[in-house]
């Protein structure tokens, strides 16, 4: 449902709009059908995990060398607000794993790149990423997971928390301290590609040291499992420090925190895409229910609320993909990226909440789509750094560019 009319940011490549209207479709056909029902059991998709590979989603900022689709980060925006639209928890299924490759491409070694891009691509491996520890998640230098050289392996200690696919992964991108000495603490923190056995909650052989409790259970947010991860004496071999322990050895932090950008760029995306759904849920509604003898959609407020939705629906597009855009040029774009995420997410919750008020009590019950949605929209305030912490961010950012 195209609810404004393009502009320089919202236009699309003939290449764009094929591919945003396949999943668009796809997302109608295969996901919308079967999303509450996952919600409900609290059930892995693996059928539209399986499509999502043949379709080539795993792949598709990958370049072409090692299998992918080799697109940039608009064009990944608009296919995130599309699964999102249908079911965030698909694209969580992705995110983890776009920031892997994302990290490999950017700072990983020729041998990296070979040994596991292509294999990411197809989705035959996938990706987490951890950072956030049990006693923290905003303040990352805090980290206390710690990594020793021993022999011709790092090994590694620590409990990671909140790690979105810690169960069926085979890679998880980790931070940990590997200089405790240093002054700041992120000086001394390390990017290591850790991995383990798919689907394995004891860790064995090659991967032993790793154990993934049960999955943490949420108020939303199915399907997808976020687990701690329990690294006890784990051996990770010398070559998998990200960027090789020449370029990366306490290089970590930068690395992470480069990535985070563009993952916020993603969630930006995925706020858009939940409140278009919820905007569209809203029209249908508010077209079928009548009250005092007409439709809802009739009362002005009512449409007032509308209008306020599809308003903010608009400007968090506008501003995800102004973001993406100045990455892809290879502007400077952290500003940017921290509004888009500030304003997507605040949105997504809003404009989900307004339809829910606009479906009265059905909205509360577990019948109707927007009750998911309400569950779903409040992980996008708190994944890839909360609101107050992009404040902080933009704050700082503001200020470096008009220093006085
Ligand atoms: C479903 C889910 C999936 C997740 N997936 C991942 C994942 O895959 N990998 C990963 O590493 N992490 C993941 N996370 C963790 C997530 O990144 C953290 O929860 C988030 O960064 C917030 O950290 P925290 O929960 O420790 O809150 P805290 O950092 O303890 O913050 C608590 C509150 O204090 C506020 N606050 C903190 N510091 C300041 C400050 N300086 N000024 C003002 N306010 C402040 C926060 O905004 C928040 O409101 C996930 C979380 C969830 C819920």
């Amino acid at each position: 449902m195209a609810v404004a009319t393009t502009t320089p940011y919202t236009e699309k490549t003939d290449e764009q709009r094929a591919i945003t209207e396949m999943v668009h479709q796809f997302v109608d056909e295969q996901v919308l059908p079967i999303a509450e029902h996952h919600d409900h059991e609290d059930s892995f998709p693996d059928d539209v995990v399986e499509q999502m590979k043949e379709l080539g989603l795993f792949g598709v900022t990958i370049p072409e060398e090692y299998g992918g689709m080799g697109l940039d980060l608009t064009t990944y925006s608009m296919i995130v607000e599309e699964l999102s639209r249908g079911w965030i928890s698909i694209s969580g299924i992705v995110n983890t794993h776009f920031i892997g490759s994302y990290l490999l491409m950017k700072f990983g070694t020729d041998e990296q790149k070979e040994r596991w891009l292509p294999r990411m691509a197809t989705g035959e491996i996938r990706a987490a990423f951890s950072l956030s520890e049990p006693g923290l998640g905003s303040d990352v230098q805090a980290i206390s997971s710690r990594a020793k050289r021993d022999g011709d392996a790092w090994t590694i200690n620590g409990q990671k928390m909140w790690v979105t696919n810690g169960l069926r992964s085979g890679l998880v991108f980790l931070l940990a301290k590997t200089d405790p000495d240093a002054s700041p603490p992120y000086k001394g923190m390390t990017c290591f590609i850790t991995e383990k056995e798919p689907g394995a909650s004891e860790n064995s052989g090659e991967y032993a040291g790793l154990t993934v409790p049960p999955q943490i259970k949420k108020m939303g947010y199915k399907g997808v499992e976020s687990t701690e991860l329990v690294y006890e004496d784990y051996r990770c071999p010398a070559e998998n420090v990200l960027g090789g322990e020449d370029e990366g050895l306490n290089k970590g932090f930068g690395q992470m925190m480069d990535a985070l950008e563009v993952g916020r760029v993603n969630v930006a995306a995925r706020g858009v895409g939940i409140a278009q759904r919820g905007l569209e849920l809203a029209l249908r509604y508010s077209q079928e229910r009548k009250t005092f003898g007409k439709q809802i959609a009739d009362h002005q407020a009512i449409q007032f609320k509308l209008a306020d939705m599809a308003t903010k629906v608009e400007a968090a597009r506008l501003l995800t993909l102004k973001a993406a855009r100045l990455k892809d040029a290879g502007e400077r774009s952290d500003l940017e990226a921290g509004m888009a995420k500030l304003y997507a997410s605040e949105a997504g919750k809003e404009v989900v909440e307004d339809s829910f008020r606009i479906h009265g009590g059905y909205g509360y019950s577990k019948e109707y789509e927007i009750e998911r949605l309400y569950r779903d929209a409040p992980l996008l305030l708190i994944g890839e750094g909360t609101s107050e912490i992009q404040r902080m961010v933009i704050g700082k950012k503001l200020l470096q560019r008009h220093k006085i």
